[in-house]
């Protein structure tokens, strides 16, 4: 039996279909790293390490939005140069592009005038256009606040409708606990062991998984992923207390089955695995974010946020916490999309200009009036 393990599902294949494993920067089966590839001498803004890209797996999307080569244009640039986008940071080029990483932003403050001050652990820099917030709504009172210069400003920037939403909104917890195999045994037609388990036990469902291009490889195993209630079964156990309850479980399930030959523990690689909950991450604080059945209306004011707000407060949602589709990446590109098309239309030094098309008559409104029937 063989199982493509699911990677950006829905985001760049179907909810149950067309699903395969995405392995990395390979060319024609061959390992193709990219630029920066083992580079160690990286530094972001405020000198500290970047992570050398690795180019495997699902981590290529931020590491070629990062390091590979594209077209940047601005008016400091003097025109159109191809570089990627850390490379723009760390040598300048003349244009003022930041990248740090590990700094919490603590505070969003308007400024007298309409601008904004963004505070950081690491730095205060004032006279902001535009900003993008994209962080996890529960991280609004606990790790950031948002400020504005009084009242009037707030009503118009920063509803009291919108401060309502973010504090009624809430995260689901999720759960995976992953270990390496000594081999890809559903790759051996002699062992039975299967590779994928469906089960109604706590560790609720389990898969192996390995990279097709490379032979030597040895594979893994999600030997617990576990949502909501079933993930909260999971949260006060260590690390290693849950790895080997998942594992006694997949034995357990394994001696049940007369035509299962052998445990699944024979074939762990103890040396590596890794859990994560995504309920104890300090800056997601959850995996999902999700709305009561009669809050429904809470949720239309974020989503309609960029079209109401964003020409007068120059601030704009994106992500994970601000769409009623929250669970999936699809929203989240389709914010930022939205975010830069409105800040491009916002802002005086720019405009959207394609043939044919109005950004203020053709592009796609809310119907702020709508009610579900
Ligand atoms: C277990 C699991 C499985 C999933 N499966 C799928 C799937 O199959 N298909 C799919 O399409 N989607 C899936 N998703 C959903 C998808 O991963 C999310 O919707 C998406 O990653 C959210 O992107 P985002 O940019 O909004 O938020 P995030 O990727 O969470 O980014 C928010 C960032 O903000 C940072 N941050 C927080 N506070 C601050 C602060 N004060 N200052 C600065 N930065 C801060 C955080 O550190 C984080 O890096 C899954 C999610 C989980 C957890």
């Amino acid at each position: 039996m063989s199982y493509a393990a699911v990677s950006s599902r829905t985001f760049a294949h179907g909810f149950g279909s067309d699903l395969f494993l995405i392995q990395g920067r390979f060319v024609d089966g061959t390992y193709t790293p990219g630029p920066h590839y083992s580079d160690e001498s990286m530094v972001d803004t405020g000198g500290s390490k970047v992570k050398s890209p690795r180019y495997l797996g699902t981590e290529i999307f931020w590491e070629s939005m990062m390091f590979e080569t594209t077209e940047f244009y601005s008016v400091e640039l003097g025109g159109s140069v191809s570089t990627s986008m850390y490379d723009l940071m760390s040598t300048g080029l003349g244009a003022p592009l930041s990248i740090w990483q590990n700094n919490p932003v603590t505070q969003i403050q308007e400024q007298l005038g309409g601008k904004w001050t963004i505070e950081s652990e690491k730095f205060t820099e004032t006279n902001y256009d535009h900003v993008i917030i994209t962080i996890p709504s529960w991280n609004f009172g606990t790790e950031t606040s948002l400020v504005t210069v009084n009242r009037e400003t707030a009503a118009s920037k920063w509803p009291t409708s919108l401060q309502t939403f973010l504090k009624r909104a809430h995260w689901e917890p999720a759960c995976k606990v992953f270990v390496s195999l000594k081999e890809p045994f559903w790759e051996n037609a002699a062992l039975s062991m299967p590779q994928m388990f469906a089960t109604d036990t706590y560790i609720r469902d389990a898969y192996g998984i390995k990279l097709d291009v490379d032979t030597n490889q040895k594979g893994a195993m999600l030997v617990s992923y576990s949502w909501w209630r079933d993930a909260n079964k999971l949260v006060s156990y260590s690390d290693s207390d849950l790895i080997n309850l998942c594992v006694r479980q997949l034995d357990e399930i394994c001696q049940r089955c007369i035509n299962v030959n052998g445990l699944f523990s024979d074939y762990v690689d103890y040396s590596q695995s890794y859990v994560v909950h995504w309920e104890m991450e300090r800056f997601t604080k959850g995996a999902a974010r999700l709305y009561d059945q009669r809050e429904w209306n809470d949720t239309q004011v974020p989503m309609m946020y960029n079209q109401v707000y964003s020409t007068t407060s120059k601030l704009y949602l994106a992500g994970e916490s601000y769409h009623v589709d929250a669970g999936w990446t699809e929203p989240c590109m389709r914010m930022a999309i939205d975010s830069v098309l409105r800040i491009l239309d916002n802002d005086q030094d720019s405009s959207i200009t394609v043939p044919n098309f109005v950004f203020s008559q053709d592009y796609t409104q809310y119907n702020e009036s709508f009610v579900p029937v």
